[in-house]
Parts: structure tokens; C-alpha cells; sequence
């Protein structure tokens, strides 16, 4: 168990948790001042108040739900997909539809048609929350399902790019946006005097859907809670972030739960502004720490390459920079260091520079542990401490406790667990025991002083950048090229990169036509090339093709994939 004390049991929604007053007719938003800002759009200044937020998400949810064309798509409990890069529309469009008592299935931008397709079919989602530069993907989607260009375009509401709604810029808008619903026709219609409410045992009704591969094969649409995200916000509330502090640059994408989890809604419980990036670039992001004196940045590790490399850094005042958490992926400490060193040579002597990670999955909503900023440089590596209110086990061989300090898979039990995998009872039975004990696939180690390092991990789970590449589904992908017999894939560590790459193997499905190693490096090519035509960037096979005669499998046909991973390193070694 946690060495903090346990948070407060929650048996309210989301949306009433951050946003109902304190006091009766009271001016404040969820216990601070109203008159707070809550967002700023990084690019033009534009900014929303957190009481501003309140009333722009209550009048989404009043048009969302009385328009007549959407309608029949948005009843208490139906599910919407958010398809956008993050922008200042993000809280109001979450947030309302939260309001309206909707489910949120939150989908990568950069998705191809065909990816979103499956998303939108497996969450059951009945509109679709695109930003301007989506429009043609999702019709696309649609097409790719399907549907007519009239019924598809009903299914769409646009959230442009005009911030006039914010005191921001006007934009032009798209011509692919014509003739489609827009934000700003939502706002015009009226407000929701009340939203919607989940008490009792509708605290456990699903309210956000990302999508996880788990341990093995697909990606899967995890069921998160009220209850879940209301504890977690509990959980994690003034740290590692300090009540009413300094704005925070929101860089993380908040289609994922890290960045819903820790972007949207803890710095609204706490008071602190966010800073939307659009998405990460280095330059961009350097240049808002600068303008905004950004003090704290949650990262995932690539953005310490960046910092420690990038000649952007020499070019603004990062001074103000004190504190970064990352989180998604693992941390190397010689990054760290680096990072520290070339900041902290700017500084003035006694300057602060603290890099600490945290460690969760979409699955627990996400965080589970976090290393506190006063041990960052004493325990660099490490994950941290388990967060309050949850337990923690670590397991051999699916069964028994692993001794004092030697490696277990990492169980979590508690509040913030997911309700399970939607419409898949047989993932979610093999994820979590019948005592609510889920299992994170990922194997750690405990010190003695309760400190958790995550040192390796069983699943098949793939990360390039903090982003998921289920194997399974790029295996499906290259199993439908004409020429490939059959296919693995595997991640590999990139040092220089702060990430794993994807790297497939392929068996050619006639071997006669490749006999050179010319003709194979040819063949290997083209698969790389040809996988960059059906699936997202984060996916693409940057680890590169091996092609090889038979992949290794156990008896019952599962992949070995430790060999391949190990033959992957001998072939690095080898150059
Ligand atoms: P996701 O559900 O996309 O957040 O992915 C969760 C997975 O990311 C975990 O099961 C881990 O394998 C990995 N992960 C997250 N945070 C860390 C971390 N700090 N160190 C190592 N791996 C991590």
C-alpha cells in the first residue's frame, strides 16, 4: 500500500467535481476564482477564464443535444470521437460533452482514415469533433464504413480554427468545412441550465474511451470512469504541481490520458493555467517557455533530446524552465544529466533544473507512481512511490509474490483501475483478476526505502515516442502485402532517440525471388515504403525490415519475440 494517506472517496462526475461552487450562487469554478485564466492558445494569446470554460461547455452541451441534426446522435450515454491536435477548443468540446452526459472516445490525429474507422465502428461513436485539417481523413472514414457523403457530413461537427468565440483571431474558414456544423453555430443556440449527473452507481459509467493494446494483440477501447478520473484527480492533486503556480506548457497530446489526466484536469482542480501547444516542435516549444515563463512541462523522454541537442535551446531564455515530468516511456538517467548540465550552465550558480517521471497506463487513469521532485537527483531512474489510495504487487509467474527486491509484473488495485476493455470480456478477464488486481505487463523492482524502478517489460506493447504500436495490428497489415508470407514485429531500442523503433521481420513468400542480399535490402525496402501508405507516422517501421526464412514461434504458434529482439541487437552490434 501507499505510504500517503488514502483521498476522500468521489461520488460525483467529472464535470460537477471541476466545475460546481463551492459556495451556493457562488462565483468560483470548482473552489477558485472564476476570473482565473484556465487555457491560453500558445499561438495568438487568446485565452478562456475557467468561468469562461463553464459557460462556453454548458452551451456546447445545450446545442450538441437540442440541435435537431445532431440530435438523434447525442443522448445521455451515446459516445462522440474527438479527432483534433490540441487546440483551445479541446476543454470546451471535452468538457460539454461530459456536461451533456456523452462518452468521449479520444482518437490519435494523426490517424489515417482506415485507422479511425476501426475506432469509430469498435467505440460505437455516433459524431465525430474534427478540426479543420481532419475533415477530408474523416470523410474518408466514412467512406471507408461505408456511408453516404450526406449521412457522413450530419455525423460531422467542425471545430475551426476562427478563436473569435475566445477574443482570439478570426480565421477563414476551410472550404471542406462548408456546409458542415460548426462550434461557433453550437454556441449560438442557448445553454444547459444544469449538466448531467452520475451519482451513486453512475459514478462507474464510462465517460472517456482511449484506446490501449493492453498486453497483447489489438487496440482496445479502455473504459475510464468518473469515479476513475475524479480519484486520479484526487490522487495526484498538488503534485507534483503547486496550488494557484505559474502556467504550465501543454504540449502532451490530449487525445492521450496522460494529457487529458494531466493537462485538462488537474491544473483546473488546482488553479493553474495551461498553455496549448498545438502539437510538439522544438523550436515552438522553446519559444513559448520563453514568452509565456513557462516553470513546469510535462515531457515524454524524446523532449529531453531535444533539450540536451537542439540548437534552438541557445536561442531563447529557458531560465524560468524549473520544473519537467516525464512520463510514458522509460527515462534514461544519462539523459537527464545531460539536460541538467546544458540548462543549468545558462543559470546562475544555485539555479534549479528538476527532471522527475511519473509511471501509469491508459488503464489506470494513468498515473499509478511518481518520483517527488526533492528525490529527482538522489533517485534518478526511478519511477518513484506508489500514489496514494492504490496497492501494488509484484508478481512471478502470474501467481506468487516476487521476493524482497527482486523482479515482479507490476499489479495495481484500486479506484483509478479501468472498468475494463469495451464489448471484450474475454481481454479485460485476462487483464484483471476477479479481485480487481489489473496487470500492467510491465516488470519492476521495489528498494528498500519503497522507490519503484520499471525494468523491463513482458507485453508485446511497442512505444515510439510515449505513442502505442500494438505489433498485432502492424503484423495484420503486413500479413495482407501480396508477397509476405508471414511477419513479426518487434520494438528496438534507439539510444540517441530516447525511444524504441519499430522493427518487423518478414518471411518472402517465395524465397527464389530474393536470393542475393541486394534483392532482400530491395524487398526490405519496399515493405518500409509500402507500410507508410496505410498506417500513422508514429507506426511507420523506422527500425527497419529484416527479411529472414522462418520466424521463431513456440509450439503452440505464439511469436518468440525475446529472439528476434536479441537477434535485432546482434545485428545493431554487427552494423
Ligand atoms: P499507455 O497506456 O499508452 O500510457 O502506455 C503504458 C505503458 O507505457 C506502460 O505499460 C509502460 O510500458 C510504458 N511506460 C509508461 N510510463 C513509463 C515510465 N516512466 N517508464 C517506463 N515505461 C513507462
Amino acid at each position: 500500500t501507499s505510504h500517503l494517506p488514502d483521498v476522500p472517496p468521489n461520488n460525483v462526475s467529472i464535470f460537477t467535481k471541476l466545475f460546481s461552487s463551492r459556495t451556493p450562487g457562488g462565483s468560483d469554478v470548482g473552489g477558485h476564482p472564476g476570473s482565473w485564466t484556465a487555457y491560453v492558445d500558445a499561438a495568438s494569446g487568446a485565452s478562456l477564464t475557467r468561468a469562461d470554460v463553464k459557460k462556453l461547455a454548458l452551451s456546447f452541451a445545450y446545442g450538441l443535444r437540442d440541435h435537431p441534426t445532431t440530435k438523434p446522435f447525442a443522448c445521455r450515454g451515446d459516445t462522440v470521437l474527438i479527432f483534433s491536435p490540441n487546440t483551445l477548443a479541446w476543454p470546451v468540446v471535452l468538457y460539454g460533452s461530459v456536461a451533456a452526459g456523452l462518452r468521449c472516445t479520444l482518437a490519435n490525429s494523426a490517424y489515417t482514415g482506415h485507422e479511425l474507422a476501426f475506432q469509430y465502428k469498435d467505440s460505437r461513436a455516433k459524431l465525430v469533433l474534427t478540426a479543420e485539417e481532419g475533415i477530408s481523413t474523416v470523410r474518408a472514414m466514412f467512406a471507408d464504413i461505408g456511408l453516404s457523403n450526406a449521412e457522413a457530413d450530419k455525423r460531422i461537427l467542425v471545430l475551426g480554427s476562427d478563436l473569435r468565440w475566445a477574443g482570439g483571431p478570426a480565421a477563414t474558414s476551410r472550404p471542406e468545412a462548408a456546409g458542415l456544423l460548426s462550434l461557433e453555430e453550437l454556441f449560438s443556440r442557448g445553454t444547459l441550465k444544469k449538466e448531467e449527473t452520475f451519482e451513486g452507481a453512475a459514478v462507474h459509467e464510462t465517460v472517456y474511451l482511449c484506446y490501449s493494446s493492453g498486453t497483447t494483440g489489438n487496440p482496445k477501447g479502455v473504459e475510464t470512469t468518473h469515479k476513475n478520473i475524479t480519484t486520479l484527480v484526487d490522487i495526484i492533486v498538488g503534485f507534483p504541481l503547486p496550488s494557484g503556480g505559474p502556467p504550465i506548457l501543454g504540449i502532451l497530446p490530449f487525445y492521450h490520458i496522460y494529457g487529458v489526466s494531466n493537462l485538462l484536469h488537474h491544473p483546473m482542480l488546482i488553479g493553474v493555467p495551461v498553455v496549448i501547444q498545438t502539437r510538439f516542435e522544438p523550436v515552438q516549444f522553446c519559444a513559448n517557455i520563453a514568452r509565456y515563463k513557462i516553470a513546469f512541462a510535462f515531457i515524454v523522454p524524446p523532449v529531453l533530446v531535444v533539450l540536451a541537442r537542439h540548437p534552438a535551446v541557445d536561442s531563447y531564455d529557458l531560465t524560468s524552465l524549473e520544473y519537467m515530468l516525464s512520463g510514458a516511456a522509460p527515462l534514461g538517467s544519462d539523459l537527464v544529466k545531460m539536460v541538467q548540465k546544458r540548462l543549468l550552465s545558462k543559470r546562475k550558480p544555485g539555479s534549479t533544473c528538476l527532471i522527475t517521471q511519473g509511471y501509469g497506463l491508459t488503464e489506470t487513469s494513468p498515473s499509478t507512481h511518481m518520483l517527488d521532485f526533492a528525490s529527482a537527483d538522489r533517485k534518478v531512474g526511478s519511477v518513484g512511490f506508489l500514489l496514494p489510495s492504490l496497492k501494488a504487487r509484484l508478481v512471478e509467474d502470474d501467481d506468487g509474490d516476487a521476493e524482497e527486491g527482486k523482479p515482479g509484473e507490476l499489479w495495481i488495485h484500486g479506484e483509478t483501475v479501468m472498468k475494463g476493455y469495451l464489448n471484450n470480456p474475454a481481454a479485460t478477464k485476462n487483464a484483471i483478476t476477479p479481485d480487481g488486481w489489473f496487470k500492467t505487463g510491465d516488470v519492476a523492482i521495489r528498494d528498500k526505502e519503497g522507490y519503484y524502478y520499471i525494468v523491463d517489460r513482458k507485453k508485446e506493447l511497442i512505444k515510439y515516442k510515449g505513442f502505442q504500436v500494438p505489433p498485432a495490428e502492424l503484423e495484420a497489415i503486413l500479413l495482407t502485402h501480396p508477397d509476405i508470407a508471414d511477419a513479426a514485429v518487434i520494438g528496438v531500442d534507439s539510444v540517441e532517440q530516447a525511444t524504441e523503433l519499430p522493427r518487423a521481420y518478414v518471411v518472402h513468400a517465395n524465397s527464389a525471388k530474393i536470393k542475393t542480399a541486394q534483392a532482400k535490402a530491395a524487398f526490405a525496402d519496399s515493405v518500409a515504403k509500402w507500410i507508410e501508405t496505410k498506417v500513422a507516422k508514429h507506426k511507420y517501421l523506422r527500425g527497419g525490415v529484416g527479411v529472414i526464412d522462418i520466424i521463431p514461434k513456440s509450439a503452440s504458434g505464439k511469436i518468440l519475440r525475446r529472439e528476434l529482439r536479441d537477434q535485432a541487437k546482434q545485428e545493431v552490434a554487427r552494423g
